[in-house]
């Protein structure tokens, strides 16, 4: 059986309720600060010069990356292990905790199914008590499926241009954000803002999801 897919066809949203779907990691959390410091730990850092997870792994000193297999244990591990290095997003919980009043959150993450419970406690930790959905490909196709289920309006917030794209492909009436909450991470993160909006800080881009909730 597929979990992830059981994921989708449990998350049961109001017939007519606005919805707010919702990234986890850059969006919610600061996942490559999280990241960074977890690999620290492990004797690995991290420099944040490129869009980029496992090409960003470095041994001090050396200047060739980390091979994409150590990196990606790694990631495997954090994943696993490393909640408590993860911190929330600047604003994140009280927007999410705001937009709630009036719409229905869920939260679609990317997330190796490995990481499920540190997921879920993390989560619950940080104020992001919502309906959670572990994805694994393109989200443009569970974003379609959710948003069917209500009559309201929709949007969908992502850190990665792709999954806009999906989205923009798979869902069209759904309203496209894009926020990268690594200051770092900002001037390199492809994006395309005529198509899909970009604001990168939580209090402007709550005030811009409620905009479109309402329109
Ligand atoms: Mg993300």
């Amino acid at each position: 059986m597929e979990p992830r897919y059981n994921d989708l066809q449990a998350c049961a949203i109001s017939p007519a309720a606005p919805l707010v779907i919702v990234d986890v990691d850059e969006v919610l959390a600061q996942f490559m600060r999280g990241f960074g410091a977890f690999i620290e730990r492990h004797g690995f850092e991290l420099r944040v010069d490129r869009f980029a997870l496992f090409q960003n792994i470095y041994r001090p000193g050396e200047t060739e990356h980390l091979d994409l297999i150590a990196g990606k244990a790694l990631f495997d591990d954090f994943f696993r292990d490393g909640a408590d290095d993860l911190l929330p997003a600047l604003g994140a919980a009280d927007a999410l905790a705001d937009l709630s009043t009036h719409a229905e959150v869920v939260i679609l993450t990317n997330a190796p199914e490995h990481g499920r419970m540190a997921r879920i406690k993390w989560l619950k930790t940080h104020g992001f008590d919502y309906p959670l959905i572990i994805n694994s490909g393109p989200k443009g196709p569970p974003a379609a499926e959710l948003a069917a289920r209500t009559s309201g309006p929709a949007v969908f917030i992502d850190d990665l241009l792709p999954q806009l794209e999906s989205v923009a492909e798979k869902a069209p009436r759904v309203g496209r954000f894009q926020m990268v909450s690594d200051e770092r991470l900002r001037p390199f993160a492809p994006s395309a803002p005529d198509r899909h909006v970009r604001i990168d800080e939580w209090p402007a881009l709550k005030a811009a999801i409620e905009e479109r909730l309402s329109a």
